[in-house]
């Protein structure tokens, strides 16, 4: 696809460094890494977001994101790694070509992946649970 940064990069227009590849999908470092091994999949067909993607190549993905964070585990000494995929811009999403993060933790006290819970009331919780069944 046209102006797409993550195409560019599987066409080989823009430099990457690539850790891995199939015929699905590379996975390349992030240039802006939240810690050291950081990396991206990208499925090498054009989907936008998640909302596009199909049953076997989602399959796929997630199954060369096992493989990614175990990598991180055996060869960069990560104690766990994070999983993370953003869908529009509203959840964070700036480069529109469906990509999985694969993100290596260390024992660094570093909490980076997380949210402020909230204490909604149990009508509340009933209200969404009842707009989103019904
Ligand atoms: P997201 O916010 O989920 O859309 O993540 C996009 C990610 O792409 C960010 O973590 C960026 O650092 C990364 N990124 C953007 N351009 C490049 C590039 N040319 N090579 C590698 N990673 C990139
Ligand atoms: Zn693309």
């Amino acid at each position: 696809m046209d102006n797409c940064i993550f195409c560019m990069i599987l066409e080989g227009k823009i430099p990457s460094r690539r850790v891995y590849e199939d015929d699905v999908c590379i996975a390349t470092l992030d240039i802006s890494p939240a810690t050291p091994g950081h990396t991206l999949i990208l499925p090498k067909r054009h989907y936008d977001d998640l909302l596009q993607l199909d049953k076997k190549t989602a399959g796929h993905l997630l199954m060369v994101a096992k493989k990614l964070g175990a990598l991180q585990m055996e060869k960069l000494g990560a104690k766990g790694f994070n999983v993370v995929q953003n869908n529009k811009e509203a959840a964070g999403q700036t480069v529109k070509h469906l990509h999985i993060h694969v993100i290596p933790r260390y024992d660094d006290g570093k909490k980076f992946i997380t949210w402020t819970p909230t204490q909604p009331t149990g009508e509340e919780l009933d209200a969404v649970l009842k707009t989103l069944t019904e």
